[in-house]
């Protein structure tokens, strides 16, 4: 087997379709954000990011900063093992109380990604629940389906948040039979969000245990920022609620918060949680920072949430195409895989703008994006700036006028 040219065969796949990645070589600066400087080659340069899902800046905040460096110094580097072996600091315990607290259920449980407690947390549930049934949202990350996967249980897909015709299929399945339902709050890559008091009935009437994964809402909706089920009074009717600690909480890890019979049993079952070293302590505590922050600020949503109007409103009067949603990420439809990293090559090397190209199989194919992520601290002037870059090359590349003739 020529194993290098199966490799440079399939990625050259990936160049002709126009969908190889390239990543930014960026260093965030921490008290300056959006602002970051790129490498490429010996050259330097400075970038404003409107795509990071460190959607609050809360990755720079002062609280957060302070309180790992005082970790660091508390407690050195790495947690030194896995929870169970040595590896459970007090700073682990005391973040898993505040994630109890913020999702008001009786226990929480961490993990090292949003990514490995959609995997692990699911896998385990579908897997060891008898004979049981998973009913997962079409549109569900990755994560998710990975985790179903690895169950082996029986799995059925329900349209993209509608309830009806998860009650059809809910309904085709004998009653008794374990069920699990798994969905989003807010989908991340269209920015809809789900009708979850429909669904949390739906799942009732069958007898279904409910799953959601609130990795793009939490602190970014709800008074104390516990996401969309906060928001609208329905923590309760939630089995279990799934998060992330690297998004608008601005920092890395996962978790799930439910009974504390369901934490405990997925605690001493997943071994995507069992057999690995648990984060680093000064992680949990920039974490716990955070969290604690956001659940008394309104500052930082407000402004987000204000950014994001500003945003939508100056790209319609610019006639630029984006998805209408109800949420704080702003989808501009390009269609077009090439064309997508045509765009976000232009704004990066000629306006020093960095939006990343969305392509398949993130998204579907046709529908590819440059998904923009205002925060509080993108400017009035930083704005302006995005509209005229934009503005530009979709006068350069002829965007308008194409658009119009389809
Ligand atoms: N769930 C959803 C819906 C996501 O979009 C992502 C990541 O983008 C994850 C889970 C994984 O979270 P993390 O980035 O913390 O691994």
């Amino acid at each position: 087997m020529d194993y290098e040219g199966f490799f440079e065969g399939q990625l050259s796949a990936l160049r002709e379709e126009g969908r190889y990645r390239v990543f930014a070589d960026l260093e965030r600066r921490a008290g300056a954000f959006p602002r970051a400087t790129r490498y490429r080659g010996d050259a330097t340069s400075e970038v404003t990011v409107w795509c990071s899902n460190d959607y609050l800046g809360m990755g720079q905040n002062a609280e957060v900063i302070a309180a790992m460096h005082a970790a660091l110094d508390r407690c050195g580097a790495g947690a030194g093992g896995t929870r169970n072996i040595s590896g459970t600091n007090h700073y682990h315990v005391l973040l898993e109380r505040e994630l109890a607290d913020l999702h008001d259920k009786q226990a929480a449980l961490l993990f090292t990604s949003g990514y490995v407690s959609n995997w692990a947390a699911l896998s385990t549930l579908a897997a060891k629940l008898p004979d049981c049934v998973v009913f997962s949202d079409a549109k569900n990350h990755a994560s998710m389906i990975e985790g179903i996967r690895h169950s082996r249980a029986e799995k059925h897909l329900f349209a993209h948040n509608d309830p009806e015709d998860l009650d059809r299929k809910l309904a085709q399945v004998a009653p008794g039979r374990a069920k699990l339902v798994a969905f989003e709050s807010v989908y991340s890559m269209d920015g809809d969000i789900a009708p979850i008091a429909e669904l949390c009935d739906v799942a009732d009437k069958h007898g279904a245990m409910t799953y959601l994964d609130e990795v793009h809402a939490v602190g970014l909706y709800g008074p104390r920022g516990g996401g969309i089920a906060e928001r609208e009074g329905l923590s309760d009717r939630l089995t279990l609620i799934e998060g992330t600690l690297g998004k608008a909480f601005g920092v890395v890890g996962g978790y799930i918060a439910g009974s504390a019979a369901l934490c405990d049993f997925v605690r001493s079952y997943a071994s995507g949680f069992i057999f690995t070293t648990a984060l680093p302590p000064a992680i949990a505590a920039g974490a716990a920072a955070s969290i604690r922050h956001l659940k008394s600020s309104q500052s930082e949503r407000r402004r987000q949430q204000a950014r994001v109007a500003e945003l939508r409103s100056r790209l319609d009067a610019a006639g630029i195409p984006h998805l209408d949603n109800p949420s704080h990420i702003v989808p501009v439809m390009v269609g077009d895989p090439v064309l997508c990293k045509q765009i976000s090559d232009l704004l990066l090397d000629d306006w020093g703008i960095y939006v990343q190209p969305i392509n398949y199989p993130t998204v579907p194919r046709g529908s590819e994006r440059l998904r923009i992520t205002p925060s509080p601290l993108h400017s009035d002037r930083d704005l302006d700036h995005l509209i005229t870059a934009l503005t530009t090359i979709w006068k350069q590349l002829d965007l308008l006028r194409r658009a119009a003739a389809e």
